[in-house]
């Protein structure tokens, strides 16, 4: 199977047979938890592994370079997308964000599970290329809840949150293709549910 998955990353053609226990995407509208909900799950399941993106997003504070993110420049990013290095990629929110294939071939070069925290148009080009990744959606119990998660963490300007906040109207719409839907009304029962969906899968 391996070999199978390195050929598609190699020469970009449609793959059968990749092992659907390996590639897991998982999405979810910005503020609603998917990140307290995946650290946990990675901190209790070491096979796994969280790929890292690239974006041309400025660095929050206390990001690290190579471990949150792989923060590049526009032009950085453009050259990647010209030489074809992208798995997939998208816009969100005024950046650019995308993973490497170069980087999952790797993880599943070490044996390892691959999760992919990425937007909706993302993941649905992952789909497209890879039927057999699972697709994992992250929803807020509503969208008011949402809101104000959103400001309570205090790491985005007024411009931003309205830019995220309009997006998620979208993602809520994509998430209709995805293959389960995890509602984060409680942080433990929703890494549970990830849990259930990952081993039942
Ligand atoms: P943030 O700026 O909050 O870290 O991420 C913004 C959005 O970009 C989130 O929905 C996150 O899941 C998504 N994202 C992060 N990395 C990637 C990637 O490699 N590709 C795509 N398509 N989306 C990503």
């Amino acid at each position: 199977m391996r070999l199978r998955i390195n050929e598609y990353l190699l020469y970009n053609t449609p793959m059968k047979n990749i092992s659907s226990k390996k590639l897991y995407v998982v999405s979810g509208s910005s503020g609603v938890g998917k990140g307290t909900v995946l650290k946990t799950f990675m901190a209790r399941h070491p096979d796994f592994m969280l790929s890292v993106s690239c974006t041309t997003r400025k660095p929050r504070e206390g990001e690290v370079d190579g471990i949150n993110y792989f923060f590049i420049s526009q032009e950085e990013f453009s050259r990647c997308v010209e030489e074809d290095k992208f798995l997939e990629w998208a816009e969100f929110a005024g950046n650019r964000y995308g993973t490497k294939k170069k980087f999952i071939e790797e993880c599943l070069d070490k044996g390892k599970n691959v999760i992919l925290e990425i937007e909706t148009k993302g993941a649905l080009q992952v789909k497209e290329k890879m039927p057999d990744a699972v697709l994992i959606f992250i929803a807020p119990p509503s969208l008011e809840e949402l809101e104000t998660r959103l400001r309570g963490r205090h790491t985005e300007d007024e411009e931003t949150i309205q830019k995220r906040l309009s997006e998620v109207k979208k993602e809520l719409e994509s998430a209709k293709k995805y293959d389960y839907k995890v509602v984060n009304d409680k942080i433990e029962n929703a890494i549970e549910e990830l849990e259930k969906i990952i081993a039942g899968d």
